[in-house]
């Protein structure tokens, strides 16, 4: 339970940091809220020698809105996300969501950034960024790029982030007025991981869904998102029919690990329910 020796770096500009990161290569990790890294360092599962720290850097921090796009700047908090009234008001789905991670404790120092760019599948942000067709600003020593959430994850922690690489802010679409939202999570109790979850997003005209995303956490080495379940509710009024006819379809592309949150086949079910589940809360929601 005692970390591996490492050395630590508190950068004052972004530019610094990269710069670090990229000097010391694979040798060296950014530090954020340290509530997945530090773990990992305890248990010997990671051993950088070197933790560069996020926190002394200003302008990574907090909630905007540019045009049509909610900007939230990597090292903002679940517990900042929390208390925004921006997210409360246009992506209530975000506040549902990060009210379901682990408990107050860990939410007051775990951030946005270090939730996506960890590559754990049983992160809950990840899936929830694809289902809103977010996409991340990177920068390293040659620039800025953007990458699609939906292309950023490549296999359990392995994501599309280059050596030398953060994870400045993280941009999402704002969704249309009136859209129904869920993010339905089962845990086996307080502070716990997903068993299974799922994003939904939709909007409804005239008692039909219009249009449908549909997004898994924990039930697939990366995120997923369950395009062909979202396809098969469209038009419909989500009858039991088609309720069922959606899981099935999700279920189809998942394949979770068995652990101790239960066998491969339970949690495709749960999995399933959550998505049925998810369907019907977001429909209830829109207006
Ligand atoms: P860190 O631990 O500092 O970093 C995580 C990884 O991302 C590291 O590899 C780091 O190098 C990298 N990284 C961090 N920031 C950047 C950046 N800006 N650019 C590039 N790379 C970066 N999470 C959930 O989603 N759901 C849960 O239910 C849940 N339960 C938890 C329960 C407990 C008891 C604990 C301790 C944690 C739990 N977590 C859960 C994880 C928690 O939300 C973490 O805080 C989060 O996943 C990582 O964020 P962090 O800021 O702590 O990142």
């Amino acid at each position: 339970m005692i970390p591996g020796p490492f050395s630590y770096h508190r950068p004052q500009t972004l530019a610094d940091a990269v710069k670090l990161l990229s000097t010391l290569g694979d040798e060296a990790r950014p530090l954020a809220g340290g509530h997945s890294l530090v773990p990992m360092m305890k248990l010997r599962l990671a051993a950088p020698a070197h933790l560069v720290d996020l926190h002394g850097i200003d302008g990574l921090k907090g909630v905007s809105r540019d045009g049509n796009r909610i900007v939230i700047g990597a090292m903002t908090t679940q517990h900042e996300l929390l208390a925004s009234g921006e997210i409360a008001n246009s992506l209530p789905i975000l506040h549902e969501t990060a009210l379901q991670i682990a408990d107050p404790q860990v939410r007051y120092r775990g951030t946005i950034g270090g939730n996506v760019a960890n590559g754990d599948p049983g992160n809950d942000m990840p899936a929830l960024m694809m289902t809103l067709g977010a996409s991340y600003q990177l920068q390293g020593q040659g620039g800025t790029r953007d990458v699609p959430a939906s292309d950023f994850y490549q296999g359990a922690y392995f994501t599309a982030l280059e050596p030398g690489e953060i994870l400045t802010s993280v941009s999402i679409p704002v969704p249309a007025a009136g859209h129904g939202f869920a993010y339905q999570k089962l845990k086996r109790k307080v502070g716990d991981y997903a068993t299974a979850a799922a994003a939904v997003m939709l909007t409804m005209a005239d008692g039909k869904v219009a249009t449908c995303a549909i997004g898994l956490t924990n039930l697939h080495e990366t995120p997923l998102l369950a395009a062909d379940a979202a396809r098969c509710v469209i038009g419909t009024s989500l009858d039991a029919a088609t309720l069922k006819k959606a899981a099935t379809a999700a279920e189809a592309i998942m394949s979770p690990a068995a652990d101790a949150r239960g066998p491969i086949e339970y949690r495709k079910h749960v999995g399933g329910i959550m998505v049925m589940r998810a369907l019907q809360r977001a429909a209830s929601r829109a207006s």
